[in-house]
């Protein structure tokens, strides 16, 4: 699923390319991805993009936003004059629309009022498992996804709230960091690395870990998220940034994907196993 790096690659493209847009229309292919009265949004202008957690937030200019959650294989995808001719990932199915498009909303940057479209943003999503929700913007913050957000690295995940949110848990620390209510934007790829780095068995307990372990780790997190999102992401399932170009830290993990390859650090096996249902990779000499 596509974590802090994905998502905030996308939001930065939301902000060069749809901000200042006003919707003219949303033709919604797909109801279940879009939920909510289109009317509301209609006529509006896009005044930020906003992340929480893996989550997007657009704002709108009258009152209302736009919730977004791209799960598994969402997509959104900006095409205009200018970038209609910039070549599309294999990953997002062909020319647009395609197959998986669900929702088009049709954009003008003009100010007078033409209702012909300049610009166009395109949901696709092949699983189907993401959502588009219209909703008051002094509400969305109640909506159970962004409610029970914890706090996020680069936000407010200082080490102090690090410490206390894991170092007391009896979980094991890799699940731990991916529960969302108790940090936002860590995923499955970037828990496996950030332990690596940081040289824990991603099977040890929140509580077993020491101060110098637990602040290596914190390091470590802030480390491998920032290398993803100067990777522009990573595109292992469907993820592509605005224009529908992939991300390139699945070239770059430090192990995750990597199973029966050797250890950067140290030439052993990297080992694979499943930690609450999700793949685990890990180096048994490094991480201990
Ligand atoms: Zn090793």
């Amino acid at each position: 699923m596509p974590e802090l790096p994905e998502v905030e690659t996308l939001r930065l493209g939301l902000i060069k390319y749809v901000l200042g847009h006003k919707i003219l229309d949303v033709e919604i292919l797909h109801p279940k991805v879009f939920q909510g009265e289109k009317e509301k949004v209609i006529g509006s202008t896009v005044k930020d993009a906003r992340r929480v957690g893996k989550g997007l937030i657009l704002e709108l200019s009258n009152g209302y936003c736009l919730a977004i959650h791209i799960k598994l294989t969402g997509q959104l995808i900006y095409r205009d004059e200018k970038t209609k001719n910039v070549s599309l990932s294999a990953k997002v199915g062909g020319d647009l629309p395609n197959k998986f498009t669900h929702v088009i909303f049709k954009l003008s940057k003009l100010t007078a009022n033409s209702q012909k479209p300049t610009a166009y943003l395109y949901y696709n999503d092949q699983r189907r498992f993401g959502w588009i929700k219209v909703i008051k913007s002094d509400k969305v913050s109640k909506l159970p996804f962004f409610r029970d957000m914890g706090p996020e690295p680069f936000k407010d995940l200082t080490f102090a709230r690090f410490k206390f949110v894991v170092g007391k848990k009896v979980t094991k620390i890799k699940p731990l960091l991916m529960d969302q209510t108790n940090m936002g934007g860590i995923g499955n790829i970037y828990a496996n690395d950030a332990l690596f780095r940081a040289g824990i068995d991603p099977r040890k307990t929140g509580k077993s870990l020491s101060e110098e372990e637990l602040k290596k780790l914190y390091d470590s997190i802030l480390f491998v998220l920032k290398k993803g999102l100067a990777s522009r992401g990573a595109s292992e399932l469907s993820f592509v940034n605005i224009l529908g170009q992939e991300g390139e830290y699945q070239n770059h993990t430090l192990v995750y994907g990597k199973r029966g390859q050797k250890c950067p650090n140290c030439g052993s096996t990297i080992k694979f196993i499943r930690i609450g249902g999700r793949g685990t990779y890990f180096c048994p000499n490094c991480q201990q």
